[in-house]
């Protein structure tokens, strides 16, 4: 993007009074205290590379924390927004239109749900789940109402009450409590999930790569035999593919990679390339558990996002980026391991989900120093780096990460 449309896309906003870290002293005062002050204020975007307010250029391996699955600027998500945006934006769910049932229709092709899957759309993470959640209350047993909910120690599963409620994070739960109730949090083994398993349990709730634990798998086997237990005990598997869906792991969805069907994926982050977007897509007999006018979102699967979603998903289709997450996912990975640095531990993850153990605690100094070395990457925790480059990543960045990243491990 030019200069001169960088001015127009700042719109009537005075960018210069801002430069030289001006920003950041009204950002401390004016924006609420749940952020911390970020490194920087950026002002533009093309490809995989961002442009900072001093005019900074950084090769961009977060992606919006595996949002901008095309990149910034992508001409095919430019289009077709612009396109939508100059005609119905939103009509609210009194009406219909093409883009969202389009986008209902793919999201049941790719996920396999298929013919007897449904649908809700919303406008996060946390939505989507929240409506699993609702979902899961939903699924009575022999006995009526299940009681018990099951989810995993250290998971991620958003920040309203009831996707904090399933979040393993006691931190991030405890100045919020009282949540709404009957959660029960296990360790991430098959051993435990054994163990906690009965007929009141409506559903289990896992992600399959624990991104904001900083890249963790799950144990060889654990999501099969999470659809045998949780089969055979009548609860429903739902699967939180919010981070790792939409091609970034080298398939369509990570649990793809283990050949089972779940009865729910979440989803969220990459579908509309950074317009916001949730949704809950159900399989089989899940799909018939909510009854009219038990869940909505005024916004939810409106025009604009879903044209977004449409567009990610077809230009997705068009350069086979789930073939292409999966083949620069195992460069990158080749990448990371030749460097010969004590500091790097096991690097986990699949296809462009990334993380990398470090032997010490120094993420946030790592990424700090890439920072200054024109790297965008993150560190989830002390002892994680997390990287989640755009799908369309090639040779040239992977090269300029090799780079960037070699030049902030030999600064620290
Ligand atoms: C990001 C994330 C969420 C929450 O999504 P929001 O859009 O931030 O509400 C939930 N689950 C997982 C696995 C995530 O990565």
């Amino acid at each position: 993007m030019s200069e001169a449309l960088e001015e127009n896309v700042n719109g009537q906003i005075d960018t210069a009074q801002w430069r030289d870290g001006a920003w950041k002293a009204p950002f401390g005062e004016s924006i609420m205290r749940t952020l911390a002050t970020p490194k920087r204020m950026l002002v533009r975007g093309e490809g995989c590379r961002v442009w900072d307010i001093d005019g900074r250029e950084y090769l961009d391996f977060l992606a919006g924390i595996a949002v901008n699955a095309l990149g910034h600027g992508h001409p095919a998500l430019v289009s077709a927004v612009s396109a939508q945006i100059g005609t119905l934006a939103h009509v609210s769910n009194y009406f219909s239109t093409p883009s969202q049932l389009e986008l209902a229709q793919r999201l049941r092709t790719i996920t396999g749900a298929g013919e007897g899957g449904r649908v809700l759309f919303g406008n996060s993470g946390a939505e989507a789940n929240e409506a699993a959640f609702k979902l899961a209350r939903l699924n009575r047993g022999p006995h009526g109402r299940r009681t018990r909910v099951l989810a995993l120690h250290n998971s991620f599963h958003g920040r309203t009450m009831g996707s904090l409620a399933l979040t393993g994070k006691p931190p991030m739960r405890e100045p919020f409590e009282p949540l709404p109730g009957g959660v029960q949090h296990i360790d991430s083994t098959i051993h435990a999930l054994e163990a906690a398993i009965d007929d009141r349990v409506a559903a289990l709730f896992v992600e399959p790569i624990k991104g904001e634990a900083g890249v963790l798998d799950l144990p060889a086997g654990f999501l099969q035999r999470a659809r045998e237990l949780t089969e055979q005990h009548g609860a429903l598997l739902v699967v939180d593919e919010i981070q790792t869906g939409i091609g970034r792991t080298g398939k369509w969805f990570a649990f793809q990679h283990d050949g089972i069907v779940p009865d729910a994926v979440t989803v969220a982050k990459g579908l509309a390339g950074g317009v916001p977007i949730g949704a809950l897509v159900t399989f089989g007999r899940a799909s018939d558990l909510f009854t009219q006018g038990q869940h909505g979102s005024t916004f939810g699967g409106n025009p604009l996002a879903t044209t977004a979603g449409n567009a990610v998903l077809a230009e997705i289709e068009r350069a086979d980026l789930v073939g292409n997450a999966a083949r620069r996912g195992k460069e990158l990975k080749q990448i990371i391991r030749e460097f010969d640095s004590p500091l790097i531990g096991a690097v986990r993850g699949h296809g462009l989900l990334i993380g990398i153990g470090l032997t010490d605690g120094e993420a946030h100094r790592l990424s700090d120093a890439a920072l200054d070395q024109g790297l965008i990457i993150n560190a989830p925790n002390e002892s994680s780096i997390r990287l989640a480059p755009p799908l369309i990543v090639g040779d040239a960045e992977l090269a300029d990460f090799r780079e960037r990243f070699g030049r902030a491990l030999a600064s620290l």
